[in-house]
């Protein structure tokens, strides 16, 4: 039998959400000082966190486009910061994260060689794309010089991040303030003016009202539900969607990069991430105007463009036994005008609510910029609770998500 009953707690902060939004606020908030508590309704990144390629991007749309503004600096900065943090130096400890590769490349059809010396001569451009000489070229590549080259190679300033490690490393150190909530028991205590007063949820059969300083609404695509659910509709979310395909096979070699088409346009054709599956295959992980123009695609068209697409770009890998598989998934972002994609990562808050959509893995740390500002500038401050708790106090540790590949 359940053992059911209901008790008040107090924390300075609820995050609602455990992706890579809610999970770096976690980790910030706690190391500043405040009592944070985060709720998870599933597995920690069971959304686009645990979907997507894990590149730390350092802004090549805007080097393609050659507009360089404030967005293409903010972003600019990203791979810097991920990088001290991975080295123990950074404002978040992810000593404990996998890197998959330390490397970014461009492979962009030689017929573009000009266009891209142009842009390589802008000075605001130096240091973010390096054209590789062929004698240098990882193994991979160097096949291609064998067979013809056709392609140019250029290393980008982006590396690239294991999900599930990066998932793991942030919450790993905070199990004892992630406490798993049950499906759809989330409500919301609203006073007559508009701040949240509490929120209540039910926990292995519990039924807990917890209230907050600041109540961080890090959900991903479920925010616009939330939002909903506490009258607030000026925050507006757009969802981009994507049909990503992957091919596992064993031994298929480690490819890390985006592949520029002929029409160059600021989304690569192809975008390639290599992971390794828990039953050891290999995985590439395909997006880019793949996965954008395969909405609404049947598999087998998908999967015949793909394998054309891999044909064209790398006629020299072996490939026919693969498995192939695909699955949809949207980006959950703020809304912008024509749904076009924001540069920066949103955050807004109406009385005691934040509301936040990264982006971007890559812009996780500006969000936690945006955070720990609005808080100061509130002088909301780590406080005291007569009523603190642990996370086991009210549910067994939450996992974290796997990727489609390993369920
Ligand atoms: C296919 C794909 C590829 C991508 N590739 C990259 C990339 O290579 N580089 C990059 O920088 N960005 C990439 N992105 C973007 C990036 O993944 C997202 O911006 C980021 O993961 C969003 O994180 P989030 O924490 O806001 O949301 P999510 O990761 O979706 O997390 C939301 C969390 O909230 C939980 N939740 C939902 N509702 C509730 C509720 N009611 N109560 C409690 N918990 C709840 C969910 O279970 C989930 O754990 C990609 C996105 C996609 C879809």
């Amino acid at each position: 039998m359940t053992d059911r009953y209901s008790t008040d707690f107090s924390t300075d902060i609820v995050i609602i959400g455990g992706g890579i939004a809610g999970l770096w606020l976690l980790n910030l908030l706690q190391q500043h000082g405040y009592e944070v508590l985060l709720l998870e309704k599933s597995a920690l990144g069971n959304g686009q966190t645990i979907a997507s390629q894990g590149i730390i991007h350092g802004g090549l749309k805007y080097a393609l486009s050659g507009v360089l503004d404030g967005g293409a600096n903010a972003i600019a900065k990203m791979p810097e910061r991920w990088r001290d943090c991975l080295a123990g130096t950074g404002e978040i400890d992810l000593t404990a994260c996998k890197v998959e590769s330390q490397h970014y490349y461009m492979w962009s059809r030689s017929g573009f060689r000009s266009r891209i010396k142009t842009f390589l001569g802008s000075k605001s451009l130096q240091g973010r794309i390096e054209p590789v000489a062929s004698h240098q070229y990882p193994d991979f590549f160097l096949r291609s010089v064998k067979s013809g080259k056709y392609c140019d190679l250029y290393r980008l300033p982006d590396f690239v991040v294991n999900t599930t490690s990066l998932l793991q490393s942030l919450s790993a150190p905070h199990t004892d303030r992630i406490v798993k909530i049950a499906q759809d028991s989330l409500s919301f205590n609203l006073s007559d003016q508009g701040p949240l007063e509490s929120i209540s949820v039910e926990t292995d059969g519990k039924s807990v009202t917890i209230s907050a300083q600041r109540f961080i609404l890090a959900a991903g695509e479920s925010n616009q539900q939330l939002l909903e659910a506490v009258n607030i509709s000026n925050m507006p979310m757009q969802t981009r969607p994507l049909q990503m395909v992957y091919i596992k096979k064993a031994g298929l070699p480690s490819l890390h990069v985006h592949c520029i088409g002929n029409d160059f346009s600021l989304t690569p054709e192809l975008t390639v991430t290599s992971h390794l599956a828990a039953d050891g295959d290999q995985v590439w992980y395909l997006g880019g105007e793949l996965a954008e123009s395969g909405v609404g695609k049947s598999s087998i068209d998908l999967i015949a463009a793909a394998k054309k697409r891999i044909a064209d770009f790398f006629p020299w890998v072996d490939i026919s036994d693969a498995h192939w598989q695909c699955f949809s998934i949207n980006r959950a972002e703020a809304k912008m005008a024509g749904n076009h994609r924001p540069d920066y990562p949103y955050m807004n808050q109406l009385h005691n609510m934040i509301v936040s959509w990264p982006t971007k893995l890559t812009l996780t740390p500006a969000l936690g910029d945006l955070v720990l500002e609005a808080l100061r500038s509130d002088a909301i401050t780590p406080g005291s609770h007569e009523n603190s708790f642990t996370a086991a106090d009210l549910s067994g540790p939450v996992p974290a998500a796997r990727p489609d590949w390993d369920q």
